[in-house]
């Protein structure tokens, strides 16, 4: 293992991302490695590194002055061996074949755990729509488009939405699709409702998040009632994890953007949370706004020279990590420990550093990996594309109730993984464990292809 990490490193050296996420698996798979020899003969763990195919091409555009601008545009699929490539798409500055890579591994495990007929894959480019007008998203997305197009569809690779890729971008992009390859199929989830997207998709990953952590909750015999919880982002997950957490008896004390966060001691009730959604939504402006309105809640700019992040030296019950990977460092974990930090759930994709993980599973609190407890909005995604499939569209409250059952599968399935192999109570574990060996199991019928 340590040899085929080397060879990762050795070849891609920049992507350190990439090098992180696996390694996380690496490590918590080396057991079932030990248990099953077939695997290594195999060479599993070479090939399930290895993406099958990565995309990258040349996105250029021109904005609302006429200037022409050129963005690299990404598209990893990482393994179909369980379905179709599914994964979102990211348009973020930060964006790198190293964080696409990452997260389309984890989007591999991930959707096996849904046990949903979906591999994975991840795409995005580095163009950042913030400050950009409507034109100028649809002209970026329509370019996007232009060349995903010929790689993608409804039975190959199914992108949806990620940071930066909401409502608006799935719209201009399934336009751009329907134009050119002249088709209405359901080749990106995250559809507006009036032209084959799911109800609760929108919800499902935050709805999701806070379903598994009161399932993890549950195992100590105790709920979200009164608990109180620090949330960061704003954007669509930290929206749904704080509207579930809500309706659920939880007190959400903080929120965030990449500008700073703010923290309201009397909780973010629901017409505050409304107030949030017409921000960030609506007037796509920033989390500061919040204390316009409401000038009890104290907000606190991001200082990138700081080596913590100021969200979590707030006293909370529990933490929901919703805006983006290695948010929480080793100090943060530790000092969420010192506060009472009793559960952790991660919305965000990979945001706690392996130390900081390593800390939380140490001190025994309720850890729930992103790879499991972020799984909701891609399981729903594979409903839209089953009610895609069957031109039908499913009532709130069904999706609602499948999204619900699905999350109590993947907790049972992670409890039941990390115990077979006498880990229990590590959530990590337990999701890696569980979906490496769908994966592998799948690979293995098909054969070396
Ligand atoms: P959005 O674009 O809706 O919101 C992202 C939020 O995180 C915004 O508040 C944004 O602030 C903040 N943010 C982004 N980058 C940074 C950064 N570098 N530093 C600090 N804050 C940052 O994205 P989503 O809510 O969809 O995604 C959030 C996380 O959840 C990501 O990790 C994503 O991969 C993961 N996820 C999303 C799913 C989905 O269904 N949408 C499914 C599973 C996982 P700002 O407004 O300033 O950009």
């Amino acid at each position: 293992m340590d040899s085929i990490l080397a060879k990762i490193i050795q070849r891609d050296p920049e992507q350190k991302e990439f090098h992180q996420a696996v390694q996380e698996v690496m490590e918590t798979v080396r057991p079932v490695l030990e248990r099953n020899p077939e695997f290594r003969k195999q060479a599993i763990l070479e090939r399930i590194v290895e993406p099958e195919r990565v995309i990258m091409f040349r996105v250029p555009w021109m904005d609302d002055q006429g200037q022409v601008h050129v963005n690299r545009g990404f598209r990893v699929e990482m393994n179909s061996a369980i379905g179709p490539y599914k994964g979102g798409l990211r348009f973020h500055p930060s964006v790198t074949l190293s964080i696409i890579k990452f997260l389309a591994s984890e989007q591999v495990f991930k959707n096996s755990l849904t046990t949903l007929q979906m591999g994975g894959g991840k795409g995005g480019a580095d163009f950042d729509p913030k400050g950009r007008s409507d034109a100028e998203v649809m002209r970026f997305c329509q370019a996007f488009m232009a060349e995903l197009q010929r790689h993608i569809g409804p039975d190959t690779d199914v992108p949806a939405g990620d940071i930066g890729v909401g409502a608006r971008e799935i719209g201009y992009l399934f336009g751009m699709y329907k134009k050119l390859r002249n088709e209405f199929t359901g080749v990106l989830t995250g559809k507006s409702l009036a032209w084959g997207g799911s109800l609760i998709r929108p919800e499902a990953t935050g709805y999701g998040v806070v379903y598994f952590a009161a399932e993890m909750l549950g195992t100590r015999g105790e709920t979200l009632e009164g608990k109180t919880c620090l949330v960061s982002g704003s954007g669509n997950v930290a929206q749904f994890t704080a509207e579930k957490l809500l309706e659920l008896g939880g007190k959400v004390l903080t929120l965030s953007d990449s500008s700073g966060y703010i923290f309201d001691e009397e909780g973010i009730d629901a017409e505050k949370l409304e107030h949030v959604k017409d921000i960030k939504n609506i007037r796509r402006g920033r989390i500061r706004e919040y204390c316009e309105k409401y000038p009890q809640a104290i907000y606190v700019e991001t200082d990138p020279g700081l080596d913590y992040n100021p969200i979590w030296t707030h006293s909370a019950d529990c933490a929901m990590p919703s805006a983006t990977q290695n948010e929480i460092n080793e100090k943060d974990a530790q000092t969420m420990i010192n506060n009472g930090v009793q559960l952790v759930c991660e919305g965000a994709n990979m945001p706690s550093s392996p130390s900081a993980v390593d800390i939380f599973v140490e001190n025994h609190i309720l850890y729930g990996p992103s790879k499991a407890a972020n799984a909701g909005g891609v399981a729903v995604s594979g409903l839209e594309m089953a009610q895609n499939s069957m031109r039908l569209k499913w009532p709130r409250e069904e999706v609602d109730s499948r999204l619900k059952q699905i999350m109590h599968c993947i907790h049972t399935t992670c409890v039941d993984a990390s115990a077979e192999y006498g880990l229990q109570g590590n959530y990590a574990a337990g999701a890696n464990i569980a979906g490496f060996v769908n994966v592998v199991n799948a690979m293995l019928d098909q054969g070396l292809v």
